[in-house]
């Protein structure tokens, strides 16, 4: 998609401190980090969010996770624990309209979500 952000991050046309990439998945650190790991893992598919992803999308979507404990792992938090964030949609203050996963670790968490 020509003008998404995350598109732009994907293709270089945006700077990023990348963590992981393969030819479906790209992660990256969040830029205004809410935890000491904050780390965004999309697919390069441009899908605007989880609502709109598709049944072909299914096995994607279960690399993702996978993708998402490896980096965990890498990072050292996959034994003490990590929350996993997906905003979707206007109610959910999403505000990039590609489909991203926010890894959070590197600090215990609240019993609230929100
Ligand atoms: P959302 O609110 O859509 O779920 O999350 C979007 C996230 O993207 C936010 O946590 C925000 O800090 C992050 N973000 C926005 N613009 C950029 C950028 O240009 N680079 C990086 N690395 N992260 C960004
Ligand atoms: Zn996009």
């Amino acid at each position: 998609m020509e003008d998404c952000l995350f598109c732009k991050i994907i293709r270089g046309e945006v700077p990023s401190e990348k963590v992981y990439e393969d030819d479906e998945i790209l992660a990256f650190k969040d830029i205004n980090p809410a935890a000491p790991i904050h780390i965004l893992v999309i697919p390069k598919k441009h899908i605007d969010s989880l609502a709109q992803m598709k049944k072909e999308d299914e096995p994607l979507m279960g690399k993702i996770h996978s993708v998402i404990n490896k980096i965990a792992e890498e990072q050292g938090v996959l034994e003490k624990g990590y929350r996993l964030i997906v905003n979707c949609g206007k109610d959910s203050g999403q505000e990039v309209m590609h489909l991203h996963f926010h890894l959070l670790a590197g600090q215990k968490f609240g019993d609230k979500i929100v």
